[in-house]
């Protein structure tokens, strides 16, 4: 599997401009490449030679797998993308790159610059965990950023139990396992308190039509969310560990939606999010995961199978069985496999 690290270049100015001349030029060609295909309508063939000269040979191949991607985008959905590149970075695949205690880069065909490099210990762990197959420079806000993808052998399987997982809006997650323990992750009030918030905040900046700022409001409220989502994977994880889980199980979130009774605010991507974190840090563990169809997974009862329409937070069966609504999903999910649904 893949995993990229992320480090801080810290490159001359003379390096600087090199390579920030550089992502000019691969933002240009790539360019240059889609309008080709676009005029073509079809991918045309493009050989490297008449490619811009200071583009490390290694870098055309990217070149042309961006344009190529940008342009079947683009023919698929027609009308809504613009069949333009915006990226503003420059791709290194492996024969071009060597990190050790510098960053030696290929820039143009015979010359090669050598960069200092800042990582912390955790990236350094990561970038000798695997063999790194290529890399992306990109300078924001005068920064410069290298994210290298890093190849390393997939973890050995551990475990033995089953741990559903239902995410929500009220309470983010909640998971339960097959030895029957349960444990609730998040605050839904905290990531309810900063959506309501900043919806409001944003509407005042739409009516003026502050632009810039709903922009950054934007961003501000998105790496906050992101934050939580990273702390509540972690924990899960954590939790997965502790507890010996071999598979974590979790709804198809297509499915999602129609639960979001609290939340048509926070749309289906932001669990999308935290779904997609916890099955990176899982798989990272050499946790399995399962994704199964919500089918009831909120109306069934746990002790006799009944199927029971809730409309408050506890769930009420007339056999006795009596729950938190959020718990009763999480053990229908871990149960998925044992019990098929009626
Ligand atoms: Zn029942």
């Amino acid at each position: 599997m893949y995993l990229t690290s992320k480090i801080i270049l810290l490159p001359t100015q003379q390096q600087a401009n090199t390579l920030s001349n550089l992502i000019t030029i691969y933002n240009t060609e790539v360019n240059k490449c889609i309008s080709k295909f676009i005029m073509n309508q079809k991918i045309a063939w493009i050989p490297y030679s008449t490619l811009d000269k200071h583009l490390p040979w290694e870098s055309k191949k990217e070149v042309i797998k961006e344009a190529k991607k940008i342009f079947n985008d683009y023919s698929r959905r027609s009308s809504s993308t613009t069949g333009s590149f915006k990226g503003e970075y420059c791709r290194w695949h492996f024969d071009s790159f060597t990190l050790n205690s510098k960053l030696i880069l290929q820039v143009g065909q015979q010359s090669k610059i050598s960069v200092d490099y800042y990582a912390d210990p955790y990236q350094k762990n990561l970038l000798s965990s695997g063999f790194l197959t290529s890399l992306r420079i990109e300078n924001v806000k005068r920064k410069w950023y290298c994210y290298v993808k890093i190849l390393i052998d997939d973890p050995q399987p551990v475990g033995e139990h089953i741990m559903g997982v239902d995410l929500g809006i009220k309470v983010p997650a909640v998971a339960a396992t097959s030895t029957g323990k349960i444990r609730f992750f998040g605050k839904g009030r905290q990531v309810r308190f900063i959506c309501t918030s900043q919806t409001s905040r944003l509407s005042k900046l739409m009516r003026k039509n502050d632009y810039r700022s709903i922009r950054k409001t934007d961003q501000k409220w998105g790496n906050k969310l992101l934050s939580i989502d990273h702390q509540i994977s972690k924990k899960i994880i954590d939790f997965a560990l502790k507890e010996n889980i071999k598979t974590i199980v979790l709804e198809n979130l297509i499915n999602m939606q129609k639960k979001s009774d609290a939340g048509k605010r926070v749309s289906s991507w932001s669990y999308l999010r935290l779904k997609s974190l916890i099955e990176y840090k899982a798989r990272k563990n050499g946790v399995t995961i399962q994704t199964i169809n919500p089918y009831n997974t909120s109306k069934k009862c746990p002790n006799c199978n009944g199927i029971n329409n809730i409309t408050s937070r506890k769930y009420i069966c007339n056999c006795g069985y009596n729950n938190h609504r959020d718990i009763v999903g999480a053990i229908n999910i871990c149960n998925y496999n044992s019990k098929k649904p009626n």
